[in-house]
């Protein structure tokens, strides 16, 4: 493990994170993302340089603008740590483009769970791109091969569109959400048809203990998506320090 890719790791996550948490916050308001991504939300006020530094700036203004003193949202801090956490624990499981691959990975999983958890929304940009990322560079993080992964891609959205299928008919409502199958796909398209038991199986764990943590009476109101993200999180961190452990020996 060399420190150096630690320490780019979480910069590069700190900086991702801020876009990350600003995009979360504003596209579901149908806000751009891009331009005005430098104003107070309070008060519309251009911000500076020195003011858009991931996790510093919150921290020098104590969570609030300078000018109109209105609370700026602690989401934005706190996606930051998220995201840096992420992209040095991915770089010090592994450094260089296995490590690289998994950060890229678990950014856009945060995204995707943060927009499930907060909307019930994901977006089928977001899962197109993962896909899209995972067949072009899945087979860095454990070397799975691309046809594992065209199966798993095909396998995950078959099998969850089926299981909405099989729902919609015997209950008469929707008890997965439109996206679920394409971010399932995605997931495939990154770790290959072989990981989607074991992302799925933690992902309904994950769910099962923030039903009965959260006491929720519907079980089927739960964001399902953003417990599949953080399955896949899971999943892919525990393979590749497998891979990264079995490399070192
Ligand atoms: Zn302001």
């Amino acid at each position: 493990m060399t420190p150096i890719w630690v320490l780019l790791g979480s910069v590069a996550g700190a900086i991702i994170g801020s876009f990350i948490a600003t995009l979360v916050l504003r596209w579901p308001a149908g806000r751009s993302v891009i331009s005005g991504r430098s104003q107070c939300d309070g008060c519309g006020r251009q911000l500076r340089a020195s003011e858009l530094i991931p996790i510093v700036s919150f921290v020098a203004a104590r969570g609030r603008c300078r000018s109109c003193n209105a609370a700026i949202s602690r989401f934005h801090p706190i996606v930051e740590l998220c995201a840096a956490g992420l992209g040095g624990l991915a770089l010090s499981l592994a450094p260089e483009l296995h490590g690289i691959a998994l950060a890229l990975l678990w950014w856009q999983l945060l995204t995707i769970a943060l927009l499930d958890a907060r909307y019930y929304w994901l977006p089928a940009q977001l899962t197109l791109l993962l896909a899209g990322s995972g067949l072009a560079l899945g087979g860095l993080l454990v070397g799975t091969p691309l046809l594992e992964r065209i199966i798993g891609g095909l396998a995950g959205f078959a099998v969850l569109a089926l299981i909405a299928a099989g729902y919609r008919r015997l209950r008469g409502r929707d008890g997965l959400g439109g996206g679920d199958p394409k971010l399932l796909g995605a997931i495939g398209c990154w770790l290959g048809w072989t990981a989607l038991a074991p992302v799925v199986l933690i992902a309904a764990l994950v769910g099962l203990g923030v039903a009965i943590a959260g006491r929720k009476g519907r079980f089927d109101a739960l964001p399902f998506g953003t417990f599949v993200a953080v399955g896949a999180m899971l999943w892919s961190g525990l393979l590749l320090a497998q891979a990264a452990g079995i490399e070192r020996n």
